[in-house]
Parts: structure tokens; C-alpha cells; sequence
């Protein structure tokens, strides 16, 4: 790397330096006084690094090669499936028939883009054993909190307004209480047992008259599948309850279970984990939700709808509980995830979670003996080991998570589960080599073993990163917010 890669753009700055040539300008140049008021006009000219067209373009390409991400390399973060996103869902996406259209167009010239909807939210219904499907929410989150507004509705519907609560595992998604919390419930806290999975016991003490719902992940986050779901459902059920299933991570499942068939009645799902989606950084994503049939009434609307051989938007659900997004969802991502369940196929997407959770139970039996598994049993897409022998060392997941660093990978996720001390966990994704598995074992072996001979390799990691150990909550609670030359 040349040290122009590594200053920081502001070093690389020249006055008058400028990054465009443009030819002289032969129209008059207009004062943007005459065009904004005064207020939004900068009093002073804003700071910007100038530079050549050649150094920003290195500048970018540098960063862009020290980011990590799904194509640059394994990433095995857990409860959020990284997964291989086929190519060929972005030249669908691209295709200006679905590019170029506008939601204001009229239906009988978007038919296409119409039937496309149509046809994913029949296959998600056929996946997910559903009755129905709206593609309007925007992610997972966004999914809990329309799925949670449909259940009251319902209850509502039905006079039933004392159901104030939620009840959600201690091993859920962080985002399962807030959405409970956001759609007006109060979020209450089921136990996991010793083996990982809800404990009976609590669940029955929780759950009573005042229950609005029971929000589950099956298998939950901590890989673990829910064996006793349809006592559980049953026991929400005979309360009066409904049962919502987070499928944001579902390659577990596919082809295989279905909710519907375990006793959900609302499910949402992540396109952009299991249905490939480049996802991370926060870009745009898809949430569908699916309910039985007692619940279509309430569904957002527009509802796609077939009418002979048209298809039309429906705004005529006189129950729904409204718009849950401006227009109609996020339509490029619902292209590729359609490209996706087409170009797989039914046994394709059998496939998908069959090595899955092959993929996982090898890394995990492999990585077992050199760390603590505090739940033995056979795992599905993801597994938890935790860290516990390797900090009696003094040597802390953290440190382990950044010396995977000097290796080229991204760190799994850490401390998460929250009820597991010292939590990795990883999930390796049905689109990885066991070549690559392989050398991420052989590189997690290591770590384990500096651990015990030379523990301050992994305690001053990483080593061979642009930049070392950064000191995190400084940098989120006091960001550089303007460089300077001194600083
Ligand atoms: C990612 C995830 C969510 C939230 O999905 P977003 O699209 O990030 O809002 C919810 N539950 C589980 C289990 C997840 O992994």
C-alpha cells in the first residue's frame, strides 16, 4: 500500500487542487442568493479536502478494500445470516422494466411488476403456511411492529382490549421487545431452561387473560429449535393469544417446517437475510408478513390482487389498519428475492437449509473441545459457544473477536445472547466451502491456543489492521466531527 493510501484525505489536501475539469462555463453563472433564502445559504465556504479526480478515486478504492463484507470474505456473524447473494438477482432487479417503473403508473401498464408481487407473496405463503402475505413492510423490525398492530386489531375487533401484554423469550432479537413496545404493548419476559429452549413452567405462568400475543424464533437465536412449540401454542392459544414467529433468519426451516404447520399465526420474514439481499450498513430491506386467515381482514393496504387474468391493487379492506409504507414496499428487493426462490426452486431451498445446519453442526463439533458449548445438543443454522475458560486466562471474546481480525475475517457476534457469559455466536451460512469453513476453524483452533500460551496476542489484537485496538465508546460518544491538521 502506498502512503498516499493510508493519509487521510484531508493530508492529501492542496489548496486549489480540484477533482473535475470541467471546460470553461459559457452561460452566465447565477447567484444562489437569487435562488435560496438567506438562512439556508453556508456563511462560510464548507471544508472539503481538494484533491484530484486520481486520489479520490484511490481513496475510495483503498477504503473499499479494507471494509469487510460478504464478497471480501467469511463473515459469520450470528442471528443475522450473511449470506451469498446470487449476481443474477441484481441484473433482474436491474432490468428497466422493474427499474424504471413509478408507483404512480398506471396498473394496466405495470402488470408485470404486478404479477411478480403476486407471485412472491404466494410462494412466501406457500413457505411460511400462510394464508396471506403483504410485501409493504421495509425489514424485519418493521415486520414485528405490522404483524404486533394486526394482532390488535384483531383482539380489538373482537372487544377484547385487556391483552396489554407480549411475551418474548430472554434469548430474543433485541428488536422483538422494542417493536412489542412500539405497537403499545408491554414487553414481559419468558425464561429459557438449561437446555436453551423456553421453560414450560414460566411460559405458564406468564401467560393469561392480559396476553396479546407470544413473539418466538424457531430455532431461536440461540440455534436451537423450539421442540415443545406446539404445547406452547396450544398453551397461548387456549389463553386467547396469538403466536408470532420471527422468521428473519429462516434458512433453517425451508422445505422443511412451516410455521403456519407449527401453530403461528403471524410470521415475517427477512428477504434480505434468507432470501439474499445484500444486507448490512442499513440499506434497504423487506419485511413481509404473513397471517391466517382470521387475520387477513386487518392486512395494510393496497393488497396485490389477481382478477382473471389482471392483476390490481385492492384498496378496499375496510378493517385494515392502513398503510404501513409509502407505495408499495420495497419493490427491488422483493425482484431479487423472487429471482432467488425461482432460481433455487423447491429443492434448491430444501438445500439451502439441509447445508445450513450441516455447515453450523460441523464448525460447532469441531470447535466444541477448545471452548465451552453451553448447549451440547445438535444446533440448526447457528451456534453459541462461550468464552468462559479462555477469561479465566485474562483473555476476554472481545480480544478473540479482534485477533479474528489479523485473519481477514469479521467477527461473529459477541455478547449476544445476553444470558450466555462471554457469547460467540456464529453462523457459518449454507453458501460457504468446507474449505472455508475449514480455515476459519483452523484459525478459531489458534486463537484458543495463544490464548494459553501467549494470551497477549489476542489481548493487544489486531495486529496486522490499518488501524489497532480502537477505544469504542470514545469514539460513539465523542466522534471527530471536523479534522484538523493539529488534531
Ligand atoms: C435481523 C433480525 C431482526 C430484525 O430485522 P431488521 O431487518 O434488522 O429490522 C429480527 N429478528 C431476528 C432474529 C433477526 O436476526
Amino acid at each position: 500500500m502506498s502512503t498516499e493510501n493510508q493519509a487521510l484525505i484531508f493530508e492529501l489536501s492542496q489548496e486549489g487542487r480540484a477533482g473535475h475539469s470541467l471546460p470553461e462555463m459559457d452561460i452566465p453563472e447565477k447567484d444562489l442568493s437569487e435562488l435560496l433564502p438567506d438562512t439556508y445559504l453556508r456563511k462560510e465556504d464548507a471544508e472539503l479536502p481538494e484533491v484530484s479526480e486520481l486520489q479520490i478515486m484511490r481513496h475510495y478504492t483503498a477504503l473499499s478494500n479494507r471494509n469487510h463484507g460478504v464478497d471480501s470474505g467469511f463473515y459469520p456473524l450470528g442471528s443475522c445470516t450473511m449470506k451469498y447473494n446470487p449476481k443474477i438477482n441484481e441484473d433482474v432487479a436491474r432490468y428497466p422494466g422493474f427499474a424504471h417503473i413509478h408507483p404512480y403508473q398506471d396498473e394496466s401498464t405495470i402488470q408485470g411488476a404486478l404479477e411478480l408481487m403476486h407471485r412472491l407473496q404466494t410462494n412466501l405463503e406457500e413457505i411460511t403456511g400462510m394464508d396471506q402475505v403483504t410485501l409493504q413492510p421495509a425489514a424485519g423490525a418493521h415486520g414485528e411492529w405490522t404483524g404486533l398492530m394486526l394482532i390488535r386489531a384483531y383482539h380489538e375487533a373482537n372487544g377484547d382490549t385487556g391483552r396489554t401484554k407480549v411475551i418474548v423469550p430472554d434469548s430474543a432479537h433485541g428488536t422483538n421487545p422494542a417493536s412489542a413496545t412500539v405497537a403499545g404493548f408491554e414487553a414481559v419476559t419468558v425464561r429459557s431452561n438449561e437446555r436453551g429452549i423456553v421453560d414450560l413452567d414460566h411460559l405458564r405462568e406468564v401467560v393469561g387473560q392480559d396476553t396479546a400475543a407470544l413473539m418466538l424464533t424457531n430455532p431461536n437465536t440461540l440455534g436451537l429449535f423450539e421442540e415443545e412449540i406446539v404445547e406452547m401454542a396450544s398453551i397461548v392459544h387456549e389463553a386467547g393469544g396469538k403466536l408470532y414467529y420471527d422468521g428473519a433468519n429462516s434458512n433453517a426451516i425451508l422445505g422443511i417446517t412451516r410455521p403456519g404447520d407449527m401453530g403461528f399465526d403471524v410470521v415475517h420474514l427477512n428477504l434480505h437475510k434468507t432470501f439474499t439481499t445484500p444486507h448490512g450498513g442499513g440499506g434497504p430491506g423487506s419485511g413481509p408478513v404473513g397471517v391466517k386467515s382470521d387475520l387477513v381482514p386487518y392486512l395494510p393496504t393496497p393488497l396485490v390482487v389477481k382478477d382473471g387474468d389482471e392483476y390490481r391493487f385492492d384498496y378496499n379492506v375496510p378493517e385494515s389498519i392502513g398503510r404501513v409504507k409509502p407505495y408499495y414496499g420495497n419493490f427491488g428487493i422483493n425482484v431479487r428475492a423472487y429471482t432467488y426462490i425461482r432460481t433455487m426452486g423447491p429443492v434448491g431451498l430444501r438445500n439451502v437449509s439441509e447445508y445450513a445446519v450441516l455447515n453450523a453442526n460441523y464448525m460447532f463439533r469441531k470447535l466444541e473441545p477448545y471452548f465451552d458449548a453451553p448447549y451440547t445438543q445438535h444446533c440448526k443454522h447457528e451456534f453459541v459457544l462461550s468464552g468462559r475458560r479462555q477469561k479465566k486466562l485474562g483473555v476476554r471474546t472481545l480480544d478473540m473477536a479482534k485477533r479474528l481480525l489479523d485473519f481477514g475475517y469479521h467477527p461473529p457476534t459477541i455478547y449476544f445472547p445476553l444470558n450466555v457469559e462471554e457469547c460467540l455466536m456464529i453462523e457459518p451460512t449454507e453458501t460457504e466451502s468446507k474449505e472455508t469453513l475449514d480455515e476459519f476453524i483452523e484459525a478459531m483452533i489458534q486463537i484458543a491456543r495463544e490464548v494459553e500460551e501467549s494470551p497477549e496476542v489476542v489481548q493487544e489484537a489486531p495486529h496486522n489492521t490499518v488501524i489497532g485496538r480502537m477505544d469504542e465508546t470514545t469514539a460513539a460518544r465523542k466522534p471527530i466531527l471536523r479534522y484538523t491538521k493539529e488534531a
